[in-house]
């Protein structure tokens, strides 16, 4: 626990919501952080912060906090439990049924909003000191196809881009992504561009973006994969492929060339609605741009195809020599704050530091680093959390720990994951709130700290490690993640091991020396305090940059020796088969259901977001779907009335929004409301295992009133 902070003082934390990273800047008043305004001076968001930044004090007041670990009562409901007979209680349950049934038996789910200290400290609790086999995160929601696409691509997950790319781009693509809703302080950079930038959208719904720019390519829901290939085929007839770039950074062009000529323009404009003109345009533009950048997020990586498209775009950003130049790239902008804390050291996909779990020379060095026995290090990396819901439904998972996740709420095909939820012999809900709907099927529920209450640091979406602190006590008994992975340890029996975890800037410190030698270097950094006085530091920062340059430089880009992590310095150049979406609109359920951020004001499933009655003023409380004025019209309905959304896998309720941003034959949902996950088709990108929410066929009929 720091020293209380001086009565009337202010200090810098990075916001905890998105993967933007924003500074804030906390107005702290005898300890006590009394409110907030955007830090001006933060590289990332200079002066500017969203709705949800500015109420990020608000939402750690609510009633529905967590003040104590709460048990379920026999017959329903919960009671309050001591630590001590919480832990004690989930010691027993945990290491009862490893002795019955195997350490295949239990696994975790975590999440991409605690910092990386805590991330890195319970992967390494659960696997090392515990003998978990099975762990994963909510990230593998949000952007696994995005690390699956840059490691075959580049042979690591690194994104490749600075902020500053924004403002200096000539063309921008962006893929799938609305930034302009789910990420609207990188919207903010790209405003500040002076070159008058070239805005083009791939996106099958008229979002926000797609309504600010210059073009606008709304295709058929998932054509995707063959449109990019169409615009690739026409980049490279056309002229435009950096042959020299090619020679020298890449491999597989001609494998790629031959590839994607195969998808005529005919061909592909029939299937993707988007037109033989128009493919030919954006492949100009591409071809002809001085610095192009293209950025990709959910509507690419929640896809059951997903790391093709995205190594599609790669492709394209590659091919034309936009790498490692201020204002280009193959960007894949993320969506948790910490989300990219979780790629390097959740130790779940890989192990912890980016290391392979199937590597011995990997496993040695992460057990000398953290003085942990080899052999309590596991070959194998263990299930994804697909896999981890269908072992609990095979009955072989029949233990689990979630923190700071909701998935009976945000999890694809929602009716059939409460009943797993349900399946288990015993469920342990760690979070901020006791009122989740995933706490409500909890056996036990572990009251933690929020943003704001503890201390670690976050990675945006550019690399950037920022700090957070504590700057208000948690409420009650609650506690931080990480004081509770120590006491887990403790009562585990294992608190030895995990001696020299102390306290967060311990484990940086342990992070640090098992970053030593990778594209993730951060040898470099001086401790918090340089994090804080910089803004911010991105990685790579190593000890022997550091010893040229105290501070680091703030517009730092990969790949600009045109040199990638693969030992022989190329990047690959990576092409696939289409494959048809694993549902289509039909004539029992006619039109597409497209999911996504509806707000700028919500985030994920409102956990958090809906305690501030500002945030909710901003946002409907009902439940909506939008849908095409034709499409409303042969329904015979208008704007706000309720229909009935029908697919496979259930039913829900909402009131219409009729508007033109949605063609004719689809629909949207945001996904911030629970009904829109009771629709949603259980189905996932082989590659990366991501749940592919984007696509899946509705069959939308009105209630008529009484
Ligand atoms: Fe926080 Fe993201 Fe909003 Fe910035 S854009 S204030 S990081 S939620």
């Amino acid at each position: 626990t720091p020293e209380p902070m001086a009565a009337d003082t202010t200090t810098t934390a990075t916001c905890g919501y998105c993967s933007t990273g924003c500074g804030l800047r906390l107005h702290v008043r005898d300890g006590e952080a009394v409110g907030l305004t955007p830090e001006t001076n933060y590289p990332v968001n200079l002066g500017m912060a969203c709705p949800k930044g500015w109420e990020a004090l608000r939402i750690l007041e609510s009633d529905d906090r967590a003040t104590s670990p709460m048990k379920r009562n026999p017959d329903g409901g919960f009671h309050a439990v001591s630590w001590d007979d919480a832990l004690k209680e989930f010691t027993e349950k945990f290491k009862h049924t490893m002795d019955q049934h195997g350490a295949g038996s239990v696994a975790f789910l975590s999440t991409g909003q605690i910092p990386s200290e805590e991330m890195a400290f319970l992967g390494a609790l659960a696997k090392f000191g515990m003998g978990f086999i099975h762990g994963d995160g909510n990230t593998r929601q949000c952007m696994a196809t995005a690390v699956t696409a840059y490691k075959e691509s580049f042979g690591f997950d690194a994104p490749p881009y600075t902020y500053d790319d924004y403002e200096q781009s000539d063309v921008m693509v962006f893929v799938g992504a609305n930034p302009c809703i789910a990420h609207p302080i990188q919207w903010e950079r790209v405003l500040r561009n002076p070159n008058n930038p070239e805005i083009i959208v791939i996106d099958p719904r008229r979002t926000e973006t797609a309504m600010a720019a210059s073009q606008h390519m709304q295709l058929t829901p998932k054509s995707d994969l063959a449109l990019l290939y169409a615009i690739t085929d026409q980049v490279i007839q056309r002229g435009y492929v950096d042959e020299s770039y090619v020679a020298a950074s890449t491999s597989g062009f001609d494998q790629l060339a031959e590839h994607v000529s195969r998808f005529s323009l005919d061909t592909v404009a029939a299937s993707s609605g988007v037109s033989a003109e128009q493919i030919i345009s954006v492949a100009d533009s591409i071809g002809r741009g001085r610095a192009v950048s293209l950025w990709w997020t959910m509507g690419v990586n929640q896809s059951y195809e997903g790391t093709r498209v995205a190594q599609a775009i790669i492709n394209l950003a590659l091919i034309t020599g936009n790498m490692g130049r201020p204002g280009t790239g193959a960007n894949s902008i993320t969506g948790q704050c910490n989300a990219m804390g979780s790629r390097l050291w959740s130790n779940t996909t890989n192990l912890i530091g980016h290391h392979d779990f199937a590597s011995p020379e990997d496993r040695s060095k992460v057990a000398e680093t953290l003085s942990i026995p080899v052999e309590n290090i596991p070959a194998d990396k263990g299930w994804a959390y697909d896999r981890i819901m269908e072992g609990i439904r095979r009955g072989e998972i029949k233990a689990l720990w979630v923190i700071a996740t909701n998935p009976a709420h945000s999890w694809i095909n929602q009716g059939d994951a409460r009943e797993l939820l349900d399946q288990l012999d015993f469920l342990v809900v760690q979070d901020m709130y006791h009122s989740t709907e995933t706490a409500r099927h909890a056996d036990l529920i572990l009251p933690a700290s929020g943003w704001g209450e503890k201390d670690g640091t976050f990675i945006n979406s550019e690399r950037r490690y920022g700090l957070l602190k504590k700057v208000r006590k948690a409420p009650g008994e609650a506690l931080s993640d990480f004081n509770i992975f120590k006491a887990v340890a403790h009562y585990w029996g294992v608190g030895e091991m995990f001696a020299q975890w102390s306290d967060p800037e311990a484990v940086f410190s342990l992070m640090q020396s098992l970053s030593r030698d990778k594209w993730c270097d951060i040898t470099g950094i001086d401790g918090y305090e340089q994090i804080d006085r910089c803004g911010g530091i991105q990685w790579p920062w190593s000890e022997s940059a550091a010893a040229d340059d105290v501070d680091p430089p703030q517009q730092r880009r990969l790949f600009e020796d045109g040199k990638f992590p693969y030992p022989d310095g190329r990047a690959r150049l990576i092409v696939d088969e289409i494959t048809p979406p694993p549902e289509s609109p039909c004539d029992n359920y006619p039109t597409w259901l497209l999911t996504g951020r509806g707000t700028v004001s919500q985030w994920h499933t409102q956990t958090r977001t809906s305690k501030s009655p500002v945030l909710r003023k901003l946002y409907p409380i009902q439940p909506y779907i939008e849908l095409h004025p034709t499409d409303a019209g042969d329904l015979d309905v208008v704007n706000g009335d309720q229909v009935r959304i029908q697919s496979r896998r259930g039913e829900a309720v909402a009131n219409a929004m009729v508007v033109p941003t949605v063609s004719p034959g689809q629909s949207f949902m945001p996904m911030h409301y629970e009904a829109t996950n009771q629709l949603t088709l259980s189905h996932f990108d082989p590659h990366s295992g991501q749940p592919s929410y984007k696509d899946c066929a509705v069959k939308i009929t009105k209630i008529d009133s009484v």
